[in-house]
């Protein structure tokens, strides 16, 4: 209504000019601690003045009264005397003690109101403008803040019940089911090291910080002392000015210290405003560079920007209705008829002051604003991005310079680097002389740390885990230990062994990229060599082979009797100088076939041969046959009697699962057993219940005494070990070998405490390395090089050859073909049967199916291998002559007829 009623008045008196009075007094109300926020409110009144583009005609007249924070009653009176003088608004007071009562006040002689505090309570209907943000959407931007990060945990520090309000929406945010976020209270007093430590023994390294501006500097000083300001940990300052406070001390830390700000006191506007504020008279001599940064603090700046947002609102009214200010009493409820005219004229007006843009949504809140966010670095704080209500978090800062601060940071470090004896990633030295510090360990680990950190350019020491272990996680107590507990307490910057990447130490340190990949697999004692067969002869091919082979034998010559059988040209004359045979004979019996079969298969070859083109297809193929078989038998054979047989009862975990006369263990509590025991394919599940329940206990405490009890074991002992382990141990041990291929793949990585920096740059350098081949080059060292490396290369080309059976999957083609070949055959003698049938009928005049029907009778009496000629049969074929042969002469002895 309000708004529709100022726009109807505007239009109705466009034309007319309205006079203000030519003093305009304002109030401002300051506490003995808000000097700045007096000088600011003096400047902004003066440079208005001085300006005449707002006002042009009425000159503004600062009315200060000062007083305590803690007095309210002193306040109202304060506010009345202004009120009494003929104030047209009132600024400040900054205490939320006494600022509810002078707003009250206001609220009831509709006199406007401007304040520039944090106010949690949320009042729309009064005579009230608050250029501070809002407080809900600020919490907003803490929470887009944390989310842009990532934080899975952290811990909040508030001082006062307002600061939870005022991360309300964080705590929101992360329920109680996601993610732990832990809340304390920073005591009354000045020492919050009792705090900070436990808040330490946690190993929390997320803080949220939410105290006044002056007790910022403490709290992290007191955090310094106690070690909570190292490289790995992380504050949020919700204060909006820690520009104001002195952070020489914590620059060069590394500590990750992180605020929001709506000044830029370094923007060139800024600067330019505030040169000529100055301090009263005794601070004067003290200035410095920080007490000019105390003059942009938020609330300072917000205190110049509302005087200019009532003089712009003013200004605005002026041309729409006639003001007049008037002396209001206390003591006589009087109001002034302009007052909420002049708010609301404040809350339509948009404007750029040192704050930002300065605008209130339809409520009258400032709830569109945008923060720098500010990293404090060596340099000090450093914008790196944006926030706004729309848009959220927006990093400025290129990958690039990050990479580029961190190697900064880097290269004036000394890093301690955590690791265990294990051969060949560290090792001890060899030398007749004491050796000290990192001289004393030599291997690949070592020279690794030593190529990253010539490419990054830092110091290390290098210092043994003291329980000389990988690092594995108590389920009960939740507790690490080994390497990973020393990254956890911080008592080392990165942990560098055969330390295996795994789900569970990622959740609780950081990795790089891996720079060795692996996987598990079996050590166990090389296999034995096999006294020689008897039957070796059989070995150059498979079993189903020989199956097929004599099926072949078998098929081939059946199917040789059975065609000769059919094709007339099979059938001869057994007197060649008698040209009208009685009989004709056939050579092909059964038992001839499989002489001819069998002759040619043994590459000799018999006194029979076909004529007939079928007969002739089967022969064919059957030495082709023969001859490709006979080569690949002779070729294999030749490779079988000069290859060791070897036995091994095992060869591949599955082998290992299925039996228990071979007892097989891991390194206990590395990632190897997490893997058995974490596995869900049951082959694993059956091997780790075993592991389990093996008595005495199958797992060992170091890779050295596994390796050991595989080669005092002799066979009885397999153990379960990474495949680069193994190649090592291999490389030495001519008695060992690897068994089977690999169960899984994973990597090694460099480990470091969580929320590390350096983690983006020591990948990097790990990727050079490899890029360079340096890698490479260390493994070769280490493993095929130095400390006896490369002792049984010998016998790994001796063994490596091996000769495997022919299978069917070989020779099969053969197979095919001679199958092929066969069904030619069969065509072909069908031809010729038909062929000649139809010639003898066309010659004898009858039909050529009962030609056709009788040269079949003749040829199923597979007893006989004669039969009767067309010759002597005359014109009746059926009338058979019983010159039979003799029994002598049937089936199966010499295949030969001869008349009766
Ligand atoms: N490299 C392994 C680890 O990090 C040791 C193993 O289990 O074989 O735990």
């Amino acid at each position: 209504m309000e708004y529709i009623s100022l726009i109807i008045i505007g239009f109705c008196m466009i034309n007319e000019v309205f006079l203000l009075p030519e003093v305009i007094r304002i109030g401002g109300l300051f506490h003995p601690a808000d000097d700045r926020q007096e000088i600011a409110f003096r400047y902004a009144v003066e440079k208005i003045n001085n300006d005449r583009t707002i006002l042009p005609r009425s000159k503004l007249s600062a009315q200060i009264e000062r007083m305590s924070p803690q007095d309210s009653f002193h306040a109202s009176k304060k506010v009345c005397h202004l009120l009494r003088s003929g104030v047209a608004a009132i600024f400040g007071p900054q205490s939320a003690h006494t600022a509810s009562h002078v707003q009250s006040i206001c609220d009831t002689m509709e006199i406007p109101h401007l304040e520039t505090r944090w106010d949690y309570r949320l009042r729309r209907e009064s005579c009230l403008v608050n250029l501070y943000p809002h407080p809900t959407t600020l919490s907003k931007a803490y929470v887009d803040l944390v989310k842009a990060w990532g934080w899975k945990s952290f811990t909040i520090i508030y001082e006062n019940n307002e600061g939870l309000v005022r991360l309300q929406e964080l705590l929101k945010a992360h329920g109680p089911y996601e993610f732990p976020i832990t809340v304390r209270q920073l005591g009354e007093g000045s020492d919050y090291r009792p705090l900070l430590k436990q808040i330490k023994n946690s190993a929390e390294s997320h803080v949220v910080l939410d105290c006044s501006t002056d007790r910022i500097y403490d709290v992290l000083k007191q955090a310094q002392q106690i070690g909570m300001m190292s490289d790995y940990h992380s504050y949020l300052i919700t204060s909006l000015d820690l520009h104001c406070v002195d952070l020489e001390e914590f620059k060069y830390g590394g500590t990750n210290i992180t605020a929001f700000r709506l000044v830029d006191p370094e923007g060139s506007d800024v600067r330019s405003i505030v040169k000529d504020w100055s301090l009263p008279t005794d601070n004067r001599n003290k200035k410095s560079d920080l007490d000019n940064n105390t003059f942009v603090k938020a609330e300072t700046a917000l205190m110049y920007d509302a005087v200019h947002l009532f003089a712009k609102a003013l200004h605005d009214l002026d041309t729409s209705q006639q003001i007049d200010i008037k002396p209001l009493s206390c003591d006589a409820v009087d109001t002034w008829p302009h007052g909420y005219s002049l708010i609301n004229y404040m809350k339509i007006v948009e404007m750029r002051g040192l704050t930002g843009v300065i605008k209130f949504d339809h409520q009258g809140f400032r709830s569109d604003f945008a923060l720098d966010i500010i990293e404090l670095n060596r340099e000090g704080l450093k914008k790196i991005g944006t926030w706004n209500s729309t848009e959220g978090v927006n990093f400025t800062r290129t990958y690039g310079e990050v990479y580029t601060q961190i190697v900064e940071i880097i290269q004036n470090k000394t890093f301690v680097v955590t690791t265990i004896l294990s051969s060949p990633y560290c090792m001890r030295k060899d030398s007749s002389e004491q050796l000290t510090g990192n001289a004393q360990y030599e291997g690949y680990a070592v020279d690794l740390i030593h190529e990253i950190s010539r490419v990054l350019g830092f110091n290390y020491t290098i210092r043994l885990a003291p329980d000389g272990r990988y690092g594995s996680l108590n389920r009960q107590t939740k507790e690490w230990d080994g390497m990973i507990r020393e990254l956890l307490d911080q008592k080392a910057d990165l942990a560098i062994a055969d330390l295996t990447i795994t789900y569970d130490r990622e959740q609780a340190v950081d990795f790089t990229m891996p720079f060795m990949n692996l996987g598990i697999s079996i050590l166990y004692r090389k296999p034995i060599k096999q006294p020689p067969n008897l039957f070796s002869f059989l070995s150059p091919l498979s079993l189903d082979v020989w199956i097929y082979m004599a099926t072949a034998y078998l098929g081939v010559s059946v199917l040789l009797f059975i065609l000769a059988r059919f094709s007339p040209y099979e059938w001869d004359n057994p007197h060649p100088c008698n040209n009208e045979p009685d009989v004709l004979e056939n050579q092909f019996t059964l038992l001839n076939s499989l002489w001819f079969t069998i002759g040619s298969l043994m590459q000799q070859g018999s006194d029979i041969a076909p004529k007939a083109v079928s007969t002739r297809m089967v022969a064919g193929m059957w030495w082709f046959f023969t001859l490709i078989m006979i080569s690949s038998y002779t070729a294999n054979l030749a490779a079988f009697l000069t290859v060791e047989r070897m036995d091994s009862p095992i060869e591949s975990a599955e082998d290992l699962a299925k039996q228990t006369r071979i007892k097989y263990g891991a390194l206990r509590d590395g990632s190897t057993a997490a893997f058995f025991r974490d596995s869900n394919f049951s082959t694993y599940q059956r091997m780790w219940s075993f592991m389990e329940s093996a008595k005495p206990t199958v797992f060992t405490s170091s890779n050295k005494e596994g390796v050991e009890k595989v080669v005092k074991g002799k066979g009885s002992y397999a153990f379960l070990m990474e495949s680069t382990s193994i190649e090592y141990v291999i490389e030495r041990n001519c008695e060992l070998t690897q068994v089977g291929g690999m169960l899984d793949s994973k990597g090694y990585g460099i480990a470091m405490p969580p929320n590390s920096p350096f983690r983006t740059a020591i990948s990097g350098a790990i990727l050079k390395l490899q890029e360079e081949g340096k890698l490479h080059i260390l493994k070769t060292r280490w493993w095929k090089e130095k400390r006896g490396g490369g002792a049984c290369r010998d016998e790994t080309t001796k063994t490596s050859s091996t000769a495997n059976e022919l299978g069917l999957a070989n020779v099969g083609g053969v197979f095919v073909v001679l199958m092929g070949g066969m069904g030619v055959a069969c065509v072909i003698a069908v031809c010729e049967f038909v062929w000649k049938s139809r010639k003898v009928a066309v010659e004898e005049r009858i039909s050529l199916c009962a030609e056709m029907a009788s040269e079949l009778r003749t040829a199923l009496k597979c007893q006989h291998s004669t039969k009767q000629s067309q010759n002597c049969a005359g014109s009746n074929s059926k009338a058979i002559r019983q010159n039979q042969i003799n029994s002598y002469n049937s089936y199966g002895f010499i295949g030969k007829g001869q008349l009766a």
